[in-house]
């Protein structure tokens, strides 16, 4: 069999290593001049600095497993411990333990921390009775952990957390495709907080994520050994054939027996369209977000409330253009600068297009008095470098797996096609993995049918 891969981001590269690993002779396009797709190093001022995705999820068994194959264990940097701040109604406080994405895994740390008003409190510590009521649905994940907890859990803590992730809003994104961990408690009415009875280990904050000393190029450089990967070549169009396809690039067109869309799901339906009407709009039904990284240069010290917290979150409604700052000299060991403090902010959110209408320097400026207005951090910066990724957060939205499978249905009967990536199956490095291993056990399965 021989399987053309149409991107080379996570998702097409672990894809094409999955195959090339059982035999199968793979090619992947890329349109890009080099692979990692959203993961990308710049050397910035001396400084390895990653502008797309930032670390690695180390607790996700794909990401954990993954990296054990490919030898990186032993170079893999922690991030430094300490908590961030989140911007509340008290002013900056740091994020209780224990609080993760999808709300608080316990309550101890949250009462505690003062965040919640008497009202948020009292009404939080309702969860475990509310629990009971069952939610089959797919409902958003700000309706489900509102209906749980109260407004207070989802804006103080969900929204900054999971909804900053997405770049998007919780009251939109999809309870299943975005917090899928949680949807056999939904369904069971069970509480989301565990046992008082049973311990838990105390992770301590920063230790599940990681980097390399080079950044996330090096799991990039890692994964692409071994592969056929043609860099600045666009697939332009796919014809099917009666026991295969045709793959049009620039260089010519080539024959294959099967393909992997790793793309976008906008690149995804323009190549599907002419060949399933209507499969294009399905695609394209999805929004997506722009989003962008901007890296900050202060000459040191920087001095401010982040000396001792890796970041800042903020919630949708703060009114900033920021969603979060990442204190990343303190953070990554990797990015220590003798003259310089870096600073990342993350800039971009679904509905709000702000963003789209300013200048690269406007945004520098915007987020440099945030930052100053916020934290303490000085008014000017010595250097600052903003990398717009476009388009690039799908807003994985109520009904997003209906929709996909809908779409993944309406490909019967074509020669063997995958959708592979965080468009379909989930964003972030470990889901985009296990997409990945699962779309290439798939077409293994369909080559063995044939
Ligand atoms: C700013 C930012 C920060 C993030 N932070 C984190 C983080 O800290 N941790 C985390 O786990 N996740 C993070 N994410 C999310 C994570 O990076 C993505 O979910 C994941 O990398 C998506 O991988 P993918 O392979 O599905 O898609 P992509 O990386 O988008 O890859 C798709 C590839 O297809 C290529 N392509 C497009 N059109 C064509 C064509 N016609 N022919 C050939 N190739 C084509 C593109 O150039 C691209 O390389 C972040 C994302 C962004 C943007």
């Amino acid at each position: 069999m021989r399987v053309a891969v149409v991107g080379a981001g996570v998702a097409g590269l672990v894809l094409a290593r999955r195959l090339h690993l059982a035999g199968v002779d793979t090619t992947v396009w890329e349109s890009s001049p080099q692979p990692g797709g959203q993961l990308r190093t710049l050397a910035l001022w001396g400084c390895p600095v990653d502008v797309g995705a930032e670390a690695l999820h180390l607790g996700t068994p794909s990401v954990a497993r993954l990296l054990d194959e490919l030898g990186l264990g032993g170079r893999i940097v922690h991030a430094s411990p300490g908590a961030s701040l989140l911007v509340t109604r008290r002013g900056l406080q740091p994020l209780p333990a224990g609080v993760g994405p999808v709300g608080p895994t316990r309550i101890g740390p949250v009462l505690s921390s003062g965040i919640l008003s008497v009202r948020g409190l009292a009404r939080a510590g309702l969860e475990p009775i509310l629990a009971r009521r069952r939610v089959d649905q797919d409902i958003s994940v700000g309706a489900f952990i509102r209906s749980r907890f109260g407004d207070e859990v989802a804006d103080q803590f969900v929204d900054p957390l999971l909804g900053n992730l997405h770049s998007g809003d919780i009251d939109s994104l999809s309870l299943r495709s975005t917090a899928r961990q949680l949807v056999p408690r939904a369904r069971d009415g069970r509480s989301l907080l565990p046992n008082p009875l049973t311990r838990r280990p105390h992770r301590v904050a920063g230790a599940q994520f990681g980097s390399f000393p080079c950044g996330l190029e090096e799991f990039i450089a890692a994964l692409v050994l071994g592969l056929d990967l043609r860099l600045d070549s666009p697939v332009l169009a796919l014809a099917p054939e009666a026991d295969g396809w045709l793959v049009r690039t620039r260089a010519g067109v080539d024959r294959v027996d099967a393909v992997a869309l790793a793309c976008p799901a906008g690149v995804a339906g323009a190549l599907l369209e002419p060949l399933r009407a209507g499969i294009g709009e399905q695609l394209a039904a999805g929004r997506t977000a722009d989003v962008a990284t901007v890296v900050l240069a202060y000459p040191k010290p920087v001095g401010g409330v982040l000396q001792s917290h890796n970041g800042l979150l903020l919630h949708s409604r703060s009114g900033h253009l920021t969603k979060a700052f990442t204190n990343l000299s303190r953070k990554w060991p990797q990015v220590g600068h003798p003259d310089l403090h870096l600073v990342r902010a993350s800039v971009g959110r679904a509905g709000h297009d702000e963003l789209a209408r300013l200048t690269d320097a406007e945004v520098v400026r915007q987020v440099v008095a945030e930052l100053h207005e916020l934290a303490g951090l000085p008014a000017g910066v010595t250097d600052s470098r903003v990398v717009r990724w476009p388009g690039a957060m799908p807003q994985l939205e109520v009904g997003h797996g209906e929709r996909i499978g809908r779409v993944r249905a309406g490909l019967a009967g074509l020669p063997p096609v995958v959708l592979v990536g965080a468009p379909y199956d989930g964003i972030g490095v470990g889901s985009t993995i296990a997409s990945a291993e699962a779309r290439a056990h798939e077409l293994n399965t369909m080559d063995e049918e044939r």
